[in-house]
């Protein structure tokens, strides 16, 4: 039966032409039309009834023909499976049916709804359980009426899910309540992308993939699951297990979209991010349980496209501190509560200050100081980017010139400020620079800009071009980060860049790791042989800068040199490498 569930093309063939194959099956298969009455039944299905073949079934009202129980509770006529079928509720089903002649038999169905309509709308199997085995008990089924459905998919509405987690945890606060054998499951599968996905297909088409995706997962959940469809592009399911079972669901609904559908003559595969909770029942209310379901799925969906996670209350908390500091962020710029750090860059060989590194740093007016690795990210997600780092920018050229003016006796050659992937994209970064400098005055030459190898490798060829055009201007490129994640050797010619910063995981291990002394050894080659210079992050002892030297490493900055400093400790400092230098 449940190969039968799996069918991603909708039923095209008339019920004449598949007599033949259906009368040779055991199970009993019913066919319904389109307004709920039988169009066609097989021939296990009319022993099943105990029907002659010389009665007619056709026009029948499968309601009367199937006098369904379950559990000893007689099945209304709304909630029958066959006006399920009807109404695109695909569903499974163990229930006893009482027939006419007395005979008690325990079935199994499952219905099938079509999704192209030729005048079959509906297919029912039948299966007849071993007796004497007694009815095959569905595991602490779900409580609460039978779920309206959804016309899309065939699925319940979210109203059904809220109104059985309502039922569920009401029983569950009842002081007789019994602890649950096994733990209630709320799984939120939002589809990747889907809203893309829609919208690039076509409306009709977008939803036809929805419901075969229902189809398919339909057909692989037990019976006693229930899924839902919470959102446009969200569907949940409801069961009970632990967090293990929950977790192999999870990787289920994975591999299952992972599947190719077929729409058309095109196959598309989707994935989802899942967001699950256990122990549903030590909840107070449905809502709070939809909420983690989403905060799991946020998570999930941070972590990249397939991924799933199981809610904890940290991850809540988090994602309140995350949107209380996306609030506070916006604020920030207007409050002055940025401030721009700068770290030196010394000649390994004399351990002089030639330039610095410009680093961002946001002092929050509750939480102290807030680290860039925390806040950037954000920046780029709200938006608050372009105006951050246009204010970086002018910021790191005003500073510089100021030192360039007021320390001329000094070789500062550089201030290096870092460029975000966002801002790296955006079209109008030459002309910003460029504005920049001359309000300034600052130099092009003085001012370097970092950027990583990844925004780089994302779009290769439009790199390239912005970084030909940033060259043009004079100013100076430096690869950040060097070393890590891609392996961009062999483009590296390609691309107008002066300077490798030398990744600091490179440099810690250098005293340790004589397979990464190798590395370093032939990158400082590499980067002789193309021009470049290269500034090793990170140095903190004195082995590691014995290390470089010997290693004929030129340029290097770190807390053995230096830490980040407001721009008044390093003019102190300035001064005092200066002294005849007045006070600015
Ligand atoms: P990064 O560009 O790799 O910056 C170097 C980081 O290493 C800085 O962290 C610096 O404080 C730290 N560091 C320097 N020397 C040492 C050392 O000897 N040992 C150790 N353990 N760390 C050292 P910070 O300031 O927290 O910045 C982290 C990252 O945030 C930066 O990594 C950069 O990617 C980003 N960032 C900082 N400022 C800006 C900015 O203005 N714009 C953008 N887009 N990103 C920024
Ligand atoms: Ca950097
Ligand atoms: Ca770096």
């Amino acid at each position: 039966m449940a190969d039968l569930f799996c069918m991603e093309s909708p039923l095209q063939v008339s019920p004449e032409s598949l007599a033949g194959a259906l009368d040779l099956v055991d199970d009993a298969v019913l066919l319904i039309d389109a307004i709920g009455r039988v169009r066609w039944c097989n021939r296990a299905f009319r022993e099943l009834i105990g029907a002659t073949t010389d009665v007619s079934l056709q026009g029948a009202d499968p309601v009367d023909l199937l006098p369904l129980t379950v559990q000893g509770e007689t099945i209304a006529p709304a909630n029958h499976p066959a006006t399920q079928a009807l109404t695109h509720l695909t569903g499974n089903l163990i229930g006893e049916l009482h027939l006419p002649s007395l005979k008690q038999v325990a079935i199994a169905w499952s219905s099938l709804s079509l999704v192209d309509p030729n005048d079959v709308v509906a297919v029912i199997f039948i299966r007849t359980l071993p007796s004497g085995e007694g009815l095959p008990v569905v595991e602490n089924p779900l409580p609460g009426p039978p779920p309206p459905p959804d016309t899309l998919t065939g699925l319940a509405e979210r109203s059904v899910l809220m109104d059985v987690l309502e039922t569920t945890l009401k029983s569950a606060r009842l002081p007789e309540s019994q602890p649950d054998p096994l733990p209630l499951v709320v799984i939120g599968i939002s589809l990747d992308q889907f809203r893309i996905i829609h919208n690039s297909l076509g409306q009709l088409d977008g939803e036809r993939l929805l419901a075969q995706i229902a189809a398919r997962l339909s057909s692989e959940l037990r019976p006693d699951v229930l899924l839902v469809r919470l959102e446009m592009d969200q569907l949940a399911l409801l069961g009970r297990g632990d967090r293990h079972w929950a977790i192999q669901i999870a990787e289920l609904i994975q591999s299952q979209l992972r599947l190719p559908f077929r729409l058309g003559d095109r196959h598309i595969t989707v994935t989802a991010s899942i967001g699950i909770v256990v122990n549903v029942s030590t909840y107070d209310c449905p809502l709070s349980v939809i909420r983690d379901v989403n905060v799991a799925i946020h998570w999930a969906a941070s972590a990249g496209r397939g991924n799933y996670k199981v809610f904890e209350p940290s991850l809540l908390r988090r994602l309140v501190e995350q949107l209380e500091l996306e609030s506070d962020l916006w604020r920030a710029l207007e409050n002055q509560d940025f401030e721009l750090y700068y770290q030196p860059i010394v000649l390994l060989k004399n351990e002089q200050i030639v330039g610095f590194e410009a680093l961002l740093r946001w002092h929050h007016p509750q939480r102290g100081h807030v680290l860039p690795l925390t806040f950037i990210p954000l920046a780029e997600a709200i938006g608050l980017i372009d105006p951050l780092g246009d204010w970086t920018l002018r910021e790191a050229c005003c500073q510089m010139q100021k030192w360039r003016t007021q320390f001329p006796n000094l070789p500062l050659s550089f201030v290096s400020v870092n460029i975000s992937g966002k801002q790296f994209s955006q079209p109008d970064l030459v002309q910003q620079i460029q504005q920049i400098l001359s309000e300034t005055a600052l130099p092009a030459r003085s001012l370097i800009l970092e950027i990583t190898e990844s925004m780089i490798m994302e779009d290769m060829e439009s790199a390239i071009l912005m970084l030909k055009e940033l060259h043009r201007l004079g100013v100076g490129l430096a690869v950040d980060d060097f070393g890590t994640g891609y392996s961009s050797l062999g483009y590296l010619h390609r691309f107008p860049v002066e300077i490798l910063k030398l990744d600091r995981s490179f440099v810690s291990s250098i005293d340790v790791d004589a397979e990464k002394v190798e590395i370093i050894q032939t990158l400082v080659s590499l980067a002789w042989n193309l021009g470049m210079d290269i500034v090793a992050e990170g140095v903190e002892t004195a082995k590691q800068l014995a290390q470089l030297r010997a290693l004929r490493c030129e340029r290097g900055q770190g807390y053995f040199f230096a830490r980040p400093q407001s721009a008044r400790d390093i003019t102190r400092l300035l001064q005092q490498m200066s002294p005849t230098q007045k006070v600015g």
